[in-house]
């Protein structure tokens, strides 16, 4: 019997607040164990939360952004639960009135779009960590304990690891073009659970559900899943029979375990939070944040095809962050060179900027002299080969195209007589290369070609070399 996999995430991500949920303590990350902490996060008695007003913002953010219905009026909720670096005893989220309802992800895999629905999105706070050090003990380091998260539940829409990847894909992005999360998944401000059943090809009930833990990587992510289909198929095929469970998938044995039997929410025993009011959030805020959301990632894709006529692989490129984009789009219209910029961007401004592991905001080449490059490319000022000799040296020394041409004598040589007379002279030199030339064999042309172009100092415009070369071989 065919089986198929049904596939739904529940993803974490904490956001780029400067204070926690409901303290004054900094998120800021790798401070000494236990610095960011205060009566409110080490879970005192006697001590009542302040719900932090930019988190809200944040999640509402969020929650426009994918099309979720924004709830005027939502709760936060106790989850009770022995939770060793969480000193309350309980966790303050939501349970049954969420922040954000519906909504949906469009994710795309080879080429076709697809979308994922959403069925909440909540906040919540983030529990300490628990470090498991090499002499046998267990310290926790509660700097981390109320940073600020949402949970980002999908509907068990996704039907394949790859569509899983490419959810979580699309996720990162977008929460990254909003600026509410940095999208770190080793240092763990965006964590994912997977939940994952097999049924029968073509059957509407679900199987049961097996929720995987600890995944800090899409490649581990992917394979995770991918071994916990095979595992559940192979029990029913010969079978067996499946319970509701946790496992753990380790990356060093590419296998998942049993970690615990799965909890219910009654086990839970959520009630309403009575230290904090219902959370109301109103129409005109909710308009507020609406109007500044930015150009969301799919929509800015579409126009790059639009606008620029690229092909939609270079729009996926240049849209995996703004700022990249950004910086695009700047070359592109300084430029009227759309194509050209995105040939530079995706080729030489990546890899190098991929060579030094950084960001296109430390980019030392800006934008505008990308498009004065390109531009001495197009004037036919500079070959492909110089320009890229050019662009090497801007890198380096942060000076502009042009200043660089200059300095080192690189205009490109487009002038006929004098290319002519370099021509003359390496024919003359080469009697052997032109009579097998003359007699039919015809890959001697890229032997001239590149003689002429080093007798040139690589100056030679290629275009204009090539058909002066072919009209002087042939005996014009
Ligand atoms: P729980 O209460 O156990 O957390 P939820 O109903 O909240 O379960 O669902 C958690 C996640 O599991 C959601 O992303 C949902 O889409 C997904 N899910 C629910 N049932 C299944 C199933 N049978 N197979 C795969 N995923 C499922
Ligand atoms: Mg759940
Ligand atoms: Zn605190």
């Amino acid at each position: 019997m065919e089986f198929e996999p049904v596939i739904g995430l529940e993803v974490h991500a904490q956001l780029l607040t400067q204070s926690k949920i409901f303290c004054g303590c900094t998120t800021q990350f790798g401070n000494p164990p236990n610095h960011n902490t205060c009566p409110v996060c080490l879970g005192m008695p006697g001590v009542l939360p302040v719900l932090n007003k930019k988190a809200v913002e944040y999640a509402v953010k969020v929650g426009l952004a994918v099309g979720c219905e924004i709830q005027p009026r939502s709760l936060f909720a106790r989850k009770n639960y022995f939770y060793p670096d969480l000193p309350k005893g309980y966790q303050i989220s939501m349970y049954d009135r969420p922040l954000c309802t519906g909504g949906a992800i469009t994710i795309e895999t080879s080429g076709a779009r697809k979308r994922i629905g959403l069925t909440r999105i909540h906040l919540e706070e983030d529990a300490g960590k628990s470090i498991h050090h090499a002499d046998d003990r267990t310290y926790v380091d509660l700097n981390r304990a109320g940073v600020p998260l949402i949970e980002i539940v999908s509907e068990p829409d996704i039907a394949s690891p790859e569509e899983a990847h490419a959810y979580l894909s699309a996720l990162r992005t977008l929460l990254l073009y909003l600026g509410v999360c940095d999208g770190n998944m080793e240092e763990g401000s965006l964590r994912c659970d997977a939940n994952v059943s097999v049924r029968p090809a073509g059957r509407k009930e679900l199987g049961t559900k097996i929720e995987l833990k600890n995944l800090n990587s899409f490649k581990f992510i992917q394979r995770a899943l991918q071994y916990e289909i095979e595992r559940q198929g192979e029990i029913l095929r010969t079978g067996g029979k499946l319970t509701q469970e946790s496992r753990l998938y380790s990356p060093d044995t590419g296998v998942t375990s049993s970690m615990r039997s799965k909890e219910e929410a009654h086990d839970y025993r959520y009630f309403p939070e009575p230290d904090l009011l219902p959370l109301i959030v109103s129409d005109p805020w909710i308009e507020e944040i609406r109007r500044a959301l930015p150009e969301l990632p799919l929509a800015r894709k579409d126009r790059l095809v639009r606008e620029y006529g690229l092909p939609a692989y270079d729009a996926d490129v240049l849209t995996s962050s703004s700022g990249l984009c950004d910086y695009f789009e700047t070359a592109a219209r300084a430029s009227g060179n759309p194509k050209g910029a995105s040939n530079w961007v995706m080729g030489e401004v990546l890899r190098r900027l991929k060579e030094e592991k950084a960001e296109i905001a430390d980019c030392p080449v800006p934008a505008e002299r990308l498009a004065a490059l390109i531009g001495l490319v197009s004037a036919g000022t500079l070959s492909g080969t110089l320009a890229k000799e050019v662009f090497e040296e801007m890198w380096r020394s942060r000076r502009s195209p042009e200043e660089i041409v200059r300095a080192r004598g690189l205009t490109q040589v487009s002038d006929e007589p004098e290319l002519l007379a370099i021509i003359e002279k390496v024919i003359a030199a080469h009697p052997g290369p032109l009579a097998q030339y003359r007699s039919g064999k015809e890959a001697t042309f890229g032997f001239f070609m590149g003689q002429v172009m080093k007798a040139t100092q690589g100056k030679g415009n290629p275009v204009v070399v090539q058909k002066l070369l072919k009209e002087k071989l042939r005996g014009a």
